[in-house]
């Protein structure tokens, strides 16, 4: 058949392998435009964008600001090698991160993606001992964490369907459990054991929302006790907020929640409103002093092609500027009021094992015979009901996902949750 002739769907089919899915029993569905909190297909169908296209919009689709500042920059330069040059763009995304990160934070590495900050922060945190002479190679994580699909990712991504195929190859890592009030003894004293090694180098972790993991919260206090425990050994801490970042739980980092600081932030998603692809690792001024110097392998031999692109600078740009709005923080706490009411009210409701909520986001695991778990294929079921019902609410296995756009009305946040209501009856009741 004449390519023209097919659909864009089968024209999908002959050429294109998305991600994460099985394909076997995937039904892609091809989206023409966005605006707001909607995408819309062909048909001119909408669908209410609840889980922010993989977590990565903030102000809604097509924002004129963010998509206005990519054009502009795109018809002055749209990219130049940041080995040797740098723009303006890149400069202002740093000094406004910088702005609203704690005052502890100096310096700014760019790369393009979560698991591309967070594999830069795990080889400067090895490069730092390196550099200093140290013998360190250890990294503890949590069990059940997330971070990112590259080898060093996944090496200190919990261990599980993800990552089984390659386990032989993966360094290995000291994992703590969730650092909950419940599991505080047992983290502490594990996280001790760990540093009496002495060559423990980082502790990495998702604050307080452990994302893929299947959104498990958790509260300061433990994380902050092992954050302390690992300074006293002068072992780094690296913050996850690939997910986290930019208001995502009701302040604009995970971090501001805790008293004791890491070392090293790691930021994507969210960082351009999610209009284009940028990852940021950010250091303090000793991490950066420990590579400044005249041997040359002091340097961090670390970069991208496209590292700093002038274009996802921009629209981080813009992005930074409309958190910096009133009204964005307005929402935020708009939407973390709904999401704490609702998650109340599911609570109760037969199809639900557990509801959580924090910030803005709201995590609906649903009653199965099988484990919670990637796999577990209830929330595909819910899924694709919802979709029917014009919300897309991707799964973690049983665990239902809404994290809007901070944009969504109050009257469209109702008819996501009056949605999700009907679907569970219609599955459960
Ligand atoms: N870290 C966390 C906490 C994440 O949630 C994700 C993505 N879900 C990543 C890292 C990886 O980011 P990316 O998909 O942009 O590589």
């Amino acid at each position: 058949m004449n390519e023209q002739m097919k659909s864009l769907q089968e024209r999908d089919k002959d050429v294109i392998w998305h991600p994460f899915d099985q394909a076997k029993h995937t039904e892609i569905i091809p989206i023409v435009r966005g605006e707001g909190v909607y995408v819309y297909d062909e048909n001119g169908t909408a669908y209410l964008d609840g889980f922010s296209s993989w977590w990565v919009n903030l102000h809604g689709h097509a924002h004129p600001k963010i998509s206005q500042a990519i054009a502009k920059q795109a018809q002055q330069l749209e990219h130049v090698a940041f080995g040797g040059f740098t723009h303006l763009p890149a400069i202002e995304v740093a000094e406004k991160l910088l702005h609203v990160l704690p005052r502890h934070f100096s310096k700014v590495f760019f790369s393009d993606n979560g698991s591309t900050a967070n594999e830069v922060a795990i080889k400067i945190a090895l490069h730092y001992y390196f550099n200093k002479g140290e013998k360190r190679k250890r990294i503890v994580a949590l069990e059940n964490g997330y971070h990112g699909d590259t080898f060093g990712g996944m090496s200190v991504t919990g261990r599980g369907t993800f990552t089984r195929p390659f386990e032989p190859l993966l360094f290995e890592v000291d994992y703590l459990p969730l650092p909950t009030k419940e599991n505080a003894a047992r983290c502490l004293q594990q996280m001790t054991s760990y540093l009496e090694n002495k060559d423990c180098a980082a502790f990495i972790f998702e604050p307080l929302v452990q994302g893929a993991g299947g959104m498990m919260m958790y509260e300061a206090d433990v994380l902050d006790q092992l954050i302390e425990l690992c300074k006293n050994k002068g072992v780094l801490t690296i913050a996850d907020e690939v997910m986290t970042g930019f208001g995502r739980l009701g302040k604009y980092f995970a971090i501001d929640f805790l008293h004791h600081q890491p070392d090293i932030i790691c930021l994507s998603k969210g960082i351009t409103g999610g209009f284009m692809p940028l990852g940021a690792t950010v250091v303090t001024q000793d991490i950066f002093m420990a590579f400044y110097g005249d041997n040359p392998l002091q340097t961090f031999l670390h970069g991208h092609s496209y590292t700093g692109n002038t274009l996802a600078c921009a629209a981080a740009s813009a992005n930074l500027d409309i958190m910096q709005l009133p009204e964005t923080w307005q929402n935020i706490q708009r939407i973390t009021t709904n999401q704490s009411k609702f998650n109340a009210e599911l609570g109760t409701h037969k199809g639900v094992k557990v509801a959580r909520s924090l910030g803005t986001i709201l995590a609906v695991e649903l009653v199965s015979n099988e484990a919670t778990s990637y796999f577990n294929p209830v929330g595909k079921i819910a899924y694709s009901r919802l979709l029917e019902k014009g919300v897309i609410m991707r799964p973690l296995g049983n665990v239902l996902v809404f994290i809007p756009p901070y944009c969504i009305t109050n009257d469209e946040m109702d008819k996501v949750y009056a949605a999700l209501k009907e679907v569970l009856d219609e599955m459960y009741c």
